[in-house]
């Protein structure tokens, strides 16, 4: 099977390559042909030839990137068995942003799954994870260490609540990341009955345009305007990360700092970045549904394509599943950290 899966897929500088099909899934360089598991920027980049992804995941690369992302665009269907080359290909739900998918490649009966990131926990703003059986899973391991076990959702978005509860004079400043976590976060609170606005930083406005746009429902969610700062007390405003520490916050009626990520779990991290109300919410899996997923797929070998690899290829082991790290480089959690590109937090003060 290694053999026949190294046919399949195999590691160039720009990342995993299928030489029967004679493309890229998710390149961290410019390439002829791209598969894109999601629109987050560590995996969809600008400047492919043609590039094949879900509808909603083409539509985000070109709020981010522009109309002229790449050449050619096509839409992935899910479930949608597609020839490429001398391989068959299906993307199915990765359940980890809008539009993610995991990409199935097939050969004489062999497939591998590339699942780029994913989660199993339930999202309101996308569709659910589905396991797609495979010889060779390809997985992520960005919270890959069995201390890494994500709370319930519900409970973290009630802690915010609450403490808006507890404060009704301070704003309430919560710091996530503008694809995907940000949504999640809006309509995690409106499950959980908070039904006033959802004040948003100026970074965060176009994708969740889209997101409504996509028929996610997320409530009235006007962009802040510099001059009603002061006044917005009791309010929850969501920003980019990067924004909870500068100036752009503080001129909020004394602030409380929220961060969701699932690196909240990590006391330090919280403190580090000076966050009063770490909301440990994550769009990755933690440690048992990685494990979980890949005992679902039934694969006899794993890769691990980033975060903390060795763990998870340890574990594999003592299942005996044969599993190696594929210490990519160019992926992370950390690449959502940054503001979209051409975007200036200074700017954004200076308009917002
Ligand atoms: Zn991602
Ligand atoms: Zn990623």
């Amino acid at each position: 099977m290694s053999q026949r899966a190294s046919d399949l897929l195999t590691l160039t500088r720009e990342g995993l390559y299928c030489p029967l099909g004679r493309f890229h899934v998710d390149p961290t360089r410019p390439v002829e042909r791209a598969l894109i598991t999601h629109g987050h920027a560590d995996h969809a980049r600008a400047g492919h030839g043609t590039v094949l992804a879900t509808p909603e995941t083409l539509r985000i690369m070109a709020v981010r990137y522009g109309e002229d992302f790449c050449t050619t665009r096509q839409e992935a269907r899910l479930g949608e068995r597609m020839r490429i080359g001398d391989v068959t290909v299906f993307f199915a739900p990765a359940g980890h942003v809008l539009g993610s998918a995991q990409i199935a490649i097939e050969r004489d009966g062999k497939r591998i799954v590339v699942s780029g990131d994913y989660k199993r926990a339930p999202d309101p703003t996308c569709l659910p994870f589905e396991v797609v059986p495979c010889d060779v899973f390809i997985t992520e391991a960005t919270f890959g260490l069995p201390v890494f076990r994500h709370p319930d959702t519900r409970g973290e978005v009630r802690k915010l609540i609450d403490s808006v509860t507890l404060f009704p004079e301070r704003a309430h400043i919560v710091g996530a990341y503008a694809l995907g976590k940000a949504q999640r976060v809006m309509a995690l609170l409106r499950e959980e009955g908070w039904d006033r606005p959802i004040h948003l930083h100026g970074a965060m406005e176009k994708l969740t345009e889209l997101y409504k746009r996509e028929g996610v429902p997320l409530g009235e969610t006007p962009k802040v305007v510099a001059a009603d700062r002061k006044s917005l007390h009791g309010a929850i405003v969501l920003c980019p990360p990067s924004s909870i520490q500068d100036v752009w916050s503080r001129k909020f009626p004394d602030p409380v700092t929220a961060f969701a990520s699932g690196w909240m779990r990590v006391r330090a991290r919280a403190r580090q970045k000076g966050v009063e109300l770490p909301l440990v919410i994550s769009d990755h899996s933690d440690w048992p549904d990685l494990c979980r997923t890949i005992l679902d797929t039934g694969a006899e070998e794993v890769w691990v394509t980033h975060g903390q690899e060795d763990a998870l290829v340890h574990w594999c082991g003592t299942r005996g599943i044969r599993a190696k790290p594929l210490h990519l480089l160019g992926y992370g959690d950390d690449g959502e950290a940054e503001p979209d590109p051409g975007h200036d937090p200074r700017m954004e003060e200076a308009s917002a």
